[in-house]
């Protein structure tokens, strides 16, 4: 960044909301206003009915979403995911993160300005009560250095309840996507004692929202979130950003009614320090404190209709945009992101479109040796795991695939597997002795469902050491 817009780079040697001593400085935003806010607030209802609405939704009386960690069940856009899936997540969580940094090369931090919980629920939740009660940012400065009087007292016991409320519908919510709305409505209803775990975890996850929104807030962009860390090695001079814009801004100065403007057009009226929730001065060059909520960039154009000057002094745009004036490049290194995004993704829709919905796993019965069977005939005992990823029971059948054989249920006639959930058991396959030619001979069973092939499985067979 040239001479000219940053003279002094010691705002670089520390985060904004602490000072030398390493002491919190506390950041009190001015409420935000202006088109982009308002776009945000559209965006944040969208966000907000999903989030909390989407517990709520069942097709067939199952829920559309469901991340049970404790009992290792996860249903997503009603299809059922087991541990055995589990490639299937990681994969997916490798898609994720290139995306994650593919959209970040090109569009800087835009996912933590509009879609990131943790902007969402601060700035337009919490941080919205917060101006309802304590009034905006003069006001709060006020009452933070105010004694404890009365209003004090008040607003502040006011805020924490509005605060604490707000924290237990969110841990309601995350509890919910993770156990199913209809646990919880059990969990609510039943007698406390029955479910003591389950209201502790609560109380635990609502004391952890409440001290974020109270008291960590920016800290978690600013110093704890991973993703804001990285941004320093994802960005290049062609992200988008949201950015000042020098050229035009430099040299900046006080505005004078009527005047002849000869210098930059930025009038140093701090509105975008002012409004800006991590603190930092946007002018100062792109900083790992900004998530781009755009707040400066209302502020500023507010400020510059005010002075009959063009908009956009800050906006999105890469460093390249603003420093050579020419147009937005898609780059080389986005064009690798987006191939390896283009595969990875397309290995992803493979594996989904692939997966079965019933899983079989066998294995020979331990400690087991093969069994003389009547009519020239051995046998082996295996058991056998069948898993049902859908909400229908599913009949199944295991028929030889590469052997002349036979394949008989211990004790059951047919392989029945009950919807959502998993039937074991034990199975012999029979061999004629004549098929047994060496000490392990590999098998290959299929998986049908109504004379239909859904996969096939692999298992060895164990014969006699000298093959006779
Ligand atoms: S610099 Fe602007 S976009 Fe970045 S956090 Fe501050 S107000 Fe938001
Ligand atoms: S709001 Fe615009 S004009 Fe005012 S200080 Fe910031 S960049 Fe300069």
């Amino acid at each position: 960044m040239p001479d000219t817009n940053v003279k002094d780079e010691a705002f670089r040697d520390s985060i904004a909301t602490v000072d030398g001593k390493g002491k919190r400085i506390w950041v009190f935003p001015q409420k935000p206003k202006g088109k982009l806010y308002n776009l945000r607030m559209l965006f944040t209802a969208a966000y907000l009915l999903i989030f909390f609405g989407l517990p709520f939704i069942k097709v067939n009386g199952n829920p559309v979403f469901l991340i049970n960690i404790l009992k290792r069940k996860f249903i997503l856009f009603g299809q059922i995911f087991w541990p055995q899936d589990f490639f299937i997540f990681a994969l997916g969580m490798v898609v994720f993160i290139v995306f994650i940094a593919l959209f970040t090369v090109v569009f800087g931090r835009v996912f933590c300005g509009w879609a990131c919980p943790q902007t969402i629920f601060m700035e337009m939740i919490f941080r919205k009560v917060e101006y309802w009660i304590e009034g905006d940012a003069p006001q709060q400065k006020i009452l933070a250095k105010a004694p404890w009087n009365a209003e004090k007292i008040t607003k502040r016991l006011s805020k924490w309840t509005a605060f604490w409320l707000m924290s237990f519908i969110i841990a309601n919510t995350f509890l919910a996507y993770i156990i199913g709305i209809d646990e919880l409505y059990k969990t609510v209803t039943e007698p406390l004692a029955k479910n003591l775990g389950t209201l502790i975890s609560l109380v635990v996850f609502t004391t952890i929202f409440f001290f974020v929104y109270l008291w960590m807030r920016e800290q978690i962009c600013t110093v704890i979130c991973p993703y804001g860390r990285m941004q320093g090695v994802l960005l290049d001079r062609n992200s988008v950003i949201v950015a000042y814009d020098y050229i035009r801004g430099e040299k900046r100065g006080k505005f004078h009614k009527n005047e002849d403007r000869t210098i930059g057009d930025c009038i140093d009226c701090n509105q975008c320090v002012k409004v800006c929730p991590t603190g930092i001065d946007i002018r100062n060059g792109t900083q790992l404190e900004c998530i781009n909520c755009t707040a400066c960039i209302d502020a500023c154009n507010h400020t510059m209709d005010a002075v009959g000057l063009p908009q956009g002094l800050i906006r999105y745009a890469s460093e390249h945009n603003i420093a050579k004036n020419r147009p937005w490049l898609y780059t080389g290194k986005m064009k690798a992101y987006t191939l390896v995004m283009a595969l990875l993704l397309g290995v992803l829709v493979w594996l989904l479109a692939s997966r079965t919905d019933v899983g079989v796993t066998l294995l020979r019965t331990s400690g087991q040796l093969y069994q003389e069977q009547p009519g020239n005939q051995m046998s082996n005992l295996y058991n056998y795991k069948a898993l049902n990823k859908t909400f229908k029971n599913k009949e199944i059948v295991l028929r030889p695939v590469n052997f002349k054989g036979t394949i008989k249920l211990v004790g059951e006639e047919h392989l029945l597997v009950p919807q959502d959930g998993t039937v074991a058991g034990q199975m012999f396959i029979y061999l004629d002795k004549g098929d047994v030619k060496n000490r392990k001979t590999t098998l290959k069973i299929g998986v049908y469902e109504n004379g239909k092939l859904l996969t096939t499985i692999a298992t060895s067979f164990l014969g006699p050491f000298d093959g006779n």
